[in-house]
Order: C-alpha cells, then sequence, then structure tokens
C-alpha cells in the first residue's frame, strides 16, 4: 500500500468525520465519516454552501478565517437543522505552501428546530441531510457500539490476563490482591472465619535441578488443580515460583483445630505427582493467618502468614504453622539478631568464655572449653545455640569460630605453658568440618598464637561428620597428624550411632548433659551412660561429663571412670580474668 493510500485508508477508518477546505471554503476531502454524516459524496470542488445551512454560514465563514491566520478552533455549530456539530478546526499548511482548514467533528448532538428557515430549495436540500445524516448516524452509532464491544472484550481478555498467572490459570499476585480487597468488604457468616494460607513447596529448586523445568512445571500445575478443591475457597493464586496463597472461610474452630484440618489438606496437596513414568515426591509447607486474629487488615494479614510460612519452613518444613504474636516476637527477634550479628562479629562483640574441665578423681581443672558470648545491646546475653544457628544459616559461621579461636589465644597459651592447664578445647561448628581448608586454618591460627597444637582439641557434632564424611575425614587427618585432638561433642542425643566411632578416629567423647541430668533419677539414663561409658572405653577414647549440676552426679560419674567432668557444678563459663582466679584459688588449695 503506498504512503497515500494508507492515509487515506487510516482516516477512513476513523469513526469521526474528518474533513478539509482550501483558503476559498470548498470542500477539498472528506473521509467516510464525513460522508455518511452529510449523506453526499460528491462534494469536492464545491464550495461550502453546498452542505451548509444558510443561518450557519457568515458564522463558520469568520471561524475559518481565524484557522487560516493560524488559530485552532474548537466550536458548536448546525451544520443542518435537528443537529449541533462540535468541530476541531486547525490550519494545514501544505507542501506548496498554501494553508487549508483541516477539520475533525468530535460530536454530534441532536438539536431539533435549532435553524430558522431558508429558502425553500436549501431547505429540501437540509432535510434530506438531516434524513441521511440521522440515517448515517445510526448506521455510525451501531459500529461505534460494535467497536466500543470489541474494546471491551479485548479490555476484559487483557484484564483478566493482566490478573492471571498464564503457567497455572490461577490467579496471580495482582488478582488475588484484588480478590482480597473484594472479599474484605463482604458480611461473613457469624460462625465462619476468613483465613489466608501462604504455602510453599520444599526443595523445589531440588526438583527442577535434577528432573528439569519441564517436570517442574507439570508438578506446579498439578499443584494448582489439588488446590481448586481447597474447602471454602475464595481466591486462589500462584504468587511466583512455588509460592501459592488461598484466601478461603472456614468453621470457626478452636485454633489447634484449624491447624490440624489445615494439616489433613497440606497432606492432600502436597504428595508426589505423577510426570510420564516417573513419581516425583514433593512436600511442602503451609503458614496461616485469620483475619480478625492479630490481622486488622490486608497488609498484616500477609505479613502474618509469610511470618508464620518463613517459621514453619524453620521448624524443618512439611509443617503448618498459624501465626501467633509470640512468633512475631520471634521473628523479630530473629531479624534483629541477623541484622547485628555481621556488625558484632566484625567488631569483636562476641567474645569468648572459659568453662573448666576437670580431672574426675582429683577435681583439678586440667583443661577448659572455649565459648563464645554475645551480649546484644538491646536484647541481652543471646543463647550460644540461637547465634551459632544463625551464624551457620547467615554464611558467619566461619568467621565466628575462627575468630573466637584467635581471641582467646592470648590467655589460652599463657594458661598451657605455665602448666597450669593440659588442654583446650574449641567448638568446631557443622558447617566448618566439612568445609575444605578449614583444619589448615585453624591450625595455622594456633600455631601463629604460640598454642601447641598436641594441647588442643576439637569439638565435633557427629551430624556434621555424618552428613559429609569424606570431607569430614579430610580435615580430621589433617589436625590429628599434628597432633590436635579430636572430641565428639554432645554424646547421646540426636544422630548417635557407632558409625562415627569406628570411622573416625575419636579421642574423647562428651557425654551430653541431657543424659547426665538424669543421673541419680532415672534408672534408665544411668544404664545408658554405663553404656556410653563402656563404649568409650572400648574405642579407648576418654570420657568428659558435661552439664554437672550436683555431687550426686559427679560422684556416679567418677565412680563409672569417666576422666573429665565439666558443668555448673564446678563452674560456668567465665571470662578470662576469673578463669585465672579459678586456676589460682586451686593452687592455693593444693599448697
Ligand atoms: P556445648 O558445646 O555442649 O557447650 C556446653 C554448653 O553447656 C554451654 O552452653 C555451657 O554453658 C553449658 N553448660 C555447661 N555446664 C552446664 C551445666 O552444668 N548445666 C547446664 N544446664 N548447662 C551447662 P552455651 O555456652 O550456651 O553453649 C551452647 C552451645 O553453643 C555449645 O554447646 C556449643 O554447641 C555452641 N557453642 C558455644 N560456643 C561456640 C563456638 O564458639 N563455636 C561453635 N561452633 N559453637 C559454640
Ligand atoms: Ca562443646
Ligand atoms: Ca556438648
Amino acid at each position: 500500500m503506498t504512503g497515500r493510500a494508507f492515509f487515506e485508508a487510516f482516516i477512513n477508518a476513523s469513526p469521526y468525520p474528518v474533513f478539509a477546505k482550501d483558503a476559498s471554503h470548498r470542500w477539498i476531502y472528506g473521509n467516510h465519516g464525513f460522508e455518511m454524516m452529510v449523506g453526499e459524496t460528491n462534494f469536492v470542488g464545491e464550495m461550502d454552501s453546498l452542505l451548509i445551512h444558510p443561518v450557519c454560514i457568515d458564522r463558520i465563514r469568520e471561524v475559518e478565517r481565524k484557522v487560516l491566520a493560524g488559530q485552532d478552533s474548537l466550536d458548536e455549530e448546525t451544520l443542518i437543522t435537528g443537529a449541533v456539530l462540535l468541530t476541531v478546526r486547525r490550519p494545514l499548511v501544505l507542501p506548496s505552501g498554501e494553508t487549508i482548514i483541516a477539520g475533525v467533528v468530535i460530536s454530534i448532538i441532536h438539536a431539533p428546530d435549532t435553524a430558522s428557515a431558508g429558502s425553500k430549495d436549501s431547505l429540501r436540500r437540509h432535510e434530506l441531510a438531516v434524513a441521511n445524516f440521522r440515517k448515517a448516524d445510526t448506521e455510525r452509532t451501531r459500529w461505534l457500539e460494535q467497536r466500543l464491544e470489541l474494546v471491551e472484550q479485548a479490555e476484559s481478555v487483557a484484564t483478566k490476563a493482566a490478573r492471571t498467572d498464564p503457567a497455572t490459570g490461577l490467579r496471580n499476585r495482582m488478582g488475588f490482591d484484588l480478590d482480597m480487597q473484594a472479599m474484605m468488604q463482604e458480611p461473613l457468616p457469624a460462625d465462619k472465619i476468613l483465613c489466608l494460607a501462604f504455602l510453599d513447596l520444599d526443595r523445589f529448586k531440588f526438583i527442577n535441578d535434577s528432573y528439569g523445568h519441564k517436570t517442574g512445571d507439570t508438578v506446579l500445575s498439578s499443584i494448582a488443580k489439588r488446590l481448586i478443591s481447597w474447602p471454602g475457597v475464595r481466591s486462589l493464586a500462584r504468587m511466583g515460583g512455588d509460592e501459592f496463597a488461598i484466601l478461603f472461610d472456614h468453621p470457626k474452630v478452636a485454633p489447634h483445630v484449624l491447624v490440624e484440618n489445615i494439616s489433613l489438606m497440606r497432606q492432600r496437596i502436597f504428595r508426589s505427582v505423577r510426570v510420564g513414568d516417573k513419581l516425583i515426591p514433593v512436600s511442602g509447607s503451609v503458614g496461616l493467618s485469620v483475619y480478625g486474629l492479630d490481622a486488622e487488615d490486608i497488609s498484616s494479614l500477609k505479613l502474618n502468614a509469610d511470618t508464620a510460612l518463613i517459621e514453619a519452613k524453620r521448624l524443618g518444613r512439611e509443617q503448618v504453622k498459624l501465626f501467633d504474636a509470640g512468633l512475631a516476637l520471634r521473628t523479630y527477634r530473629r531479624h534483629t539478631l541477623e541484622r547485628d550479628l555481621r556488625h558484632a562479629i566484625a567488631r569483636n562483640q562476641i567474645v569468648p568464655v572459659y568453662q573448666p574441665i576437670v580431672n574426675a578423681r582429683t577435681r583439678v581443672i586440667e583443661g577448659v572449653e572455649v565459648l563464645a558470648r554475645w551480649t546484644h545491646p538491646q536484647l541481652g546475653v543471646i543463647p550460644a545455640q540461637e547465634f551459632i544457628t544463625i551464624a551457620t544459616d547467615c554464611g558467619l559461621i566461619s568467621a565466628l569460630d575462627l575468630g573466637i579461636v584467635r581471641r582467646s589465644c592470648e590467655p589460652v597459651k599463657n594458661w598451657l605453658a605455665s602448666g597450669r592447664l593440659r588442654f583446650v578445647s574449641f567448638n568446631a561448628s557443622a558447617l566448618e568440618i566439612v568445609r575444605p581448608g578449614y583444619a589448615a586454618e585453624v591450625l595455622s591460627l594456633i600455631r601463629r598464637c604460640g598454642v601447641q597444637a598436641e594441647k588442643v582439641c576439637i569439638e565435633l557434632v557427629e551430624s556434621a561428620i555424618i552428613h559429609d564424611i569424606d570431607r569430614a575425614h579430610d580435615n580430621i587427618r589433617t589436625l590429628k597428624e599434628r597432633g590436635v585432638k579430636i572430641a565428639l561433642d554432645d554424646y547421646g542425643t540426636g544422630y548417635s550411632n557407632l558409625r562415627a566411632l569406628l570411622d573416625l578416629p575419636i579421642d574423647r567423647i562428651k557425654i551430653d548433659r541431657s543424659i547426665i541430668g538424669d543421673v541419680g533419677e532415672d534408672e534408665r539414663a544411668m544404664k545408658l551412660v554405663l553404656s556410653v561409658v563402656q563404649l568409650a572405653k572400648l574405642f579407648k577414647a576418654e570420657l568428659i561429663a558435661e552439664g554437672i549440676e550436683d555431687e550426686t552426679q559427679a560422684a556416679y560419674l567418677e565412680g563409672m571412670n569417666c576422666e573429665y567432668l565439666q558443668g555448673f557444678h564446678f563452674s560456668p563459663a567465665v571470662d578470662a580474668q576469673q578463669f585465672d582466679k579459678l586456676l589460682a584459688q586451686q593452687k592455693s588449695h593444693a599448697a
């Protein structure tokens, strides 16, 4: 299509009448819309009075003279009897230099009898024009209506698309938000509550990585289909990635009953998905919040469900967690600690403290366990287990563990060099012992500090070793080659089994304080201690009993031929100065 033909077609497609006149008020152009309006096709080259009512002509020409002088115009005019046109006119300078008038009729208002009578002939022509105009107008109206309908259809398709997740056909985030706003306005039966559930597949990345993205997509759409049957569902969305959201009503029940019901749903939703001949294992977690319970508006309802979901994941996944205010406090605390831990490590605010380890027979302090302490400026003393877990999750544990070794070197070196202590124990976190290069770093650190490797003991937890036995082996071998002793910490809890003892060159076993605590009260605990003691003897490992809080426990363990004792009965972990005093005290006792 040539340029001109294209523009003609384009202007003809306009639903508005478009026209052009030259400087001497002759018609030089009219599009289809204009032809339909005036009911004439043969007007080009004619004077404008052919189509314009005589009573208007002077006024229109007056307007047009201003337009030709360069002014735009917008005015109401009576072109023909019975109608008022709202017309825009603009001057248009052609390449030849000639100025013409370009006009668009942007609105037609029916106004009967607005024109007074003129000559009979012109009156007839104008009545005809009116009839044509009305006919044309209804056609144009119909056409406009059709166009409008199409636009509306296209719009509703577009709106729907903007609110829909293409992969699953569920609502997307935006659609869900709109639904939530609408639902909040709707009254709820008195025996119902409105709940929000956030659902998240556990380890979806693993599914994608091991089975491919196509399978991942199939898994998502299968989950989406299962979600449709969620009871009381009011809106259902895929919020992105492997996250789903459900707004639903539920009978008013006690919180634990709600959690039980949703737990059943969780199991129905998150079960294996068959893709081709493969059965893909699927699990997922749910965070729940209830409207009106700790949440009075949409944003807190969402925030609470999100907090609950994070908590469900933190608790080991495959869980349903209902938000409660205590949870919010814990989350706040966790966020605060996460935020501040990095600084605390960098600024040496995490300090070593020292807990004596005594010879069970002589009760003389022979060793020390170095433990980390963090006193947060606002939250006070933070339990080691709490910040160690956060440091591990945030990738800060290496800096923390090595920092404790570095910061304790000075006093430890003095205690060892003066013969007041025989050994020092450091904790290695689960991630550290399987990290390549860990052993070399610790060894170089203690060498630089002037601490003899033979007097160092590294305490490990068994779960860490089982996690990646080869890497743990490498580190342990490197440490052992230089004379470092290895202790198995927290023995008698969690993963404890014989495997580690068989596989690893363990020098010491630390019996966990949870077992020691029951000694003297619980027969079975005493039998357990006995079996651990016998096991240690079998592997020629030395025994340290942790968490000794009274003399009964101390005497029992001593009687079992346990080599070392540690616990509040002797001393809690103290700072270096106080530890100095403890050492000095026993020296004066011995003297
Ligand atoms: P753990 O290695 O079993 O350390 C002994 C914990 O038991 C210490 O708690 C100590 O204060 C506590 N304890 C000692 N005697 C008694 C007693 O008689 N009764 C009771 N109830 N508790 C006693 P703490 O300092 O809170 O440390 C907790 C855990 O945090 C440690 O357990 C260890 O797993 C970890 N941890 C502490 N410092 C470090 C560190 O520098 N690096 C790493 N990776 N972990 C550390
Ligand atoms: Ca320990
Ligand atoms: Ca321990």
